[in-house]
């Protein structure tokens, strides 16, 4: 696809995909402030009587996530929660679904009516986005599909926790192969691949139709994430991410780690062909 297409295609895609937002407004909207968090909400009784509780549910959570990440968050970010999808503003121009993304590396989007108005799927929702925001900010990570695995990683474990107190690495990973719609891995799917994608790429994007086929692609990303927490800790997967992009991860994951890019890739093949 030539540049001049791509710059047109490119904001619609953004919103189909759900991963990054271009305008926003306040208003009209209610504000709720806590430590981290400055939630924008459409003033209406299905989100305003849970945005207090919502909040600081979502505070004590995050403070247990960057414990788990070993980071300081000195961070206070901006959060839109509109009830429908026309309350979006970038909805009012385009017909298709939005449920949450990033502006601005800083701004977490979410339409409640996508999430089924559940207040439990919110707040996964929020703690995804957050970690693009910790990934952006903290790490200066700039891969789109190590990044989507990263934060639907911590998405899952946030889950799990939620759930009954506790996660399991071997069980999130699990989880995360049987979300796989394949029998057996070809090159296509190989973390070299993955994390070589732009983003219309890694969303895999019909050009004709605008839809999105990802599904694939965030799970086994997830699972590489999750395969090199568990082998070597988190604090190796943060030296890897730091100033990533498409183009240095490999290089980049050769200085952080004891063992070879190559070498981990072929270890994750075989199991998650075991598990297939
Ligand atoms: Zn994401």
């Amino acid at each position: 696809m030539n540049f001049k297409k791509r710059l047109t295609l490119s904001p619609f895609l953004l919103i189909l995909c759900g991963c990054a937002f271009l305008f926003y407004h306040t208003d009209e909207l209610a504000v709720y402030e806590s430590d981290h968090f400055v939630i924008y909400y459409t003033n209406d009784s299905k989100i305003s009587s849970h945005i207090k509780s919502t909040s600081q549910s979502l505070e004590q959570d995050l403070d247990w996530l960057c414990d788990l990440l070993q980071i300081n968050n000195n961070l206070t970010i901006d959060i839109y929660i509109y009830l429908t999808e026309e309350d979006v503003p970038y909805e009012q121009t385009l017909q298709s679904t939005f449920s949450s993304g990033v502006s601005d590396g800083l701004k977490i989007i979410v339409c409640y009516e996508s999430l089924k108005y559940s207040i439990s799927l919110l707040k996964e929702v929020i703690i995804h986005e957050y970690m693009h925001v910790i990934q952006y900010t903290k790490f200066v990570l700039l891969n789109i599909g190590i990044g989507e695995g990263f934060a639907t990683f911590y998405q899952y474990i946030y889950h799990d926790k939620k759930d009954d107190g506790n996660y399991s690495y071997s069980g999130i990973f699990q989880f995360f192969i049987n979300q796989v719609q394949l029998n057996q891995l070809s090159a296509q799917y190989h973390p070299e691949y993955l994390f070589s994608l732009d983003y219309l790429g890694f969303m895999n994007v019909n050009l004709s139709t605008l839809d999105s086929d990802r599904h694939n692609h965030y799970f086994l990303s997830a699972s590489f994430v999750c395969y090199l927490v568990d082998q070597y800790g988190v604090g190796l997967l943060k030296e890897w991410f730091n100033q990533t992009n498409k183009n240095n991860f490999i290089q980049h994951f050769n200085q952080a780690y004891p063992q070879s890019f190559y070498e981990v890739q072929s270890l994750w093949i075989e199991k998650v062909n075991s598990l297939l």
